[in-house]
């Protein structure tokens, strides 16, 4: 590969407060965001049709042999997320599998946890070293304002599929809870049912990346964080957003790549 703007299904690396220099891949590559959420404050727009039964999007060798292209050494995780839910793509544990075999990285993924009770997302997902789900709302009413899934999705499906994950995951399993407007009222609901999926770290999140919506400011989220800092006696490790300043690096991919998937250097 003579450029490394000739990649298409991998950007970055960026630097995220979460994982360090992390190289995206993306496992959905649609023109459209493929997604069984409409989040409110999705970086990547509005969900035009939900996307809900698995397919492969992009053919694992594709993505394999960008990931072969790599010269970078500066990367500390290989993150799959992209333009939608990545555990849509039925080609997710051939991949992460195909990346093990080629790279050292640790492999995180990236989900919005509403595939959990499938057997075959569990174990593919079980192949990657880091989980980071996402866990927004305390009921169904919440569920429909910030993520606004189609019907057959709800609340109590999303926490026992996290819960059932969680017992066999011998990875870090990290929960994403993003506050908004529309949720911060009930931040002290959340902490039980994070206790109950029992991850290795929750972080307080709020929509830091251009969306709709307006994040949370500092002083909420340290509130927050500090209600939430009963669970490290559970050993769940509790952190936020602003907890670290951002850094920007050097990126393998051009911008517009970065653009075009929400990702901002
Ligand atoms: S789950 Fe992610 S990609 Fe899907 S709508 Fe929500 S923020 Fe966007």
């Amino acid at each position: 590969m003579s450029s490394s703007n000739n990649f298409k299904y991998l950007y970055g690396p960026v630097h995220s407060w979460r994982l360090g220099n992390s190289l995206g891949v993306d496992l959905l590559s649609q023109k459209e965001k493929k997604c069984n959420f409409d989040c409110a404050y999705c970086q990547i727009g509005k969900t035009v049709e939900y996307c809900t039964d698995r397919q492969v999007f992009v053919d694992t060798e594709k993505i394999l042999n960008e990931i072969r292209n790599i010269k970078n050494k500066n990367i500390d995780y290989i993150t799959l997320s992209g333009r939608g839910e990545p555990t849509l793509a039925k080609n997710l544990g051939e991949v992460i599998s195909g990346i093990k075999n080629l790279r050292k990285e640790k492999i995180a993924v990236i989900t919005n946890s509403t595939l959990l009770n499938d057997e075959s997302v569990k174990n593919d997902l079980s192949l990657s070293d880091v989980v980071m789900a996402k866990f927004d709302a305390c009921n169904d009413d919440v569920l429909k304002k910030i993520n606004n899934p189609p019907s057959n999705i709800n609340f109590k499906d999303i926490l026992n599929g996290l819960y059932s994950f969680r017992k066999i995951f011998k990875g870090l399993l990290k929960i994403q809870v993003m506050f908004t407007c529309d949720n911060v009222s009930l931040y002290k609901e959340m902490v039980p049912l994070v206790e109950h999926i029992n991850p290795d770290e929750v972080e307080v999140n709020t929509p830091l990346r251009p969306s709709d919506t307006k994040p949370l400011d500092k002083n909420k989220i340290k509130e927050i964080k500090k209600y939430f800092m009963v669970l490290e006696e559970k050993k769940i490790k509790v952190v936020s957003v602003y907890d670290k300043e951002r850094e920007k690096i050097n990126v393998v991919t051009d911008r517009n790549i970065l653009i075009r998937r929400g990702k901002e250097v």
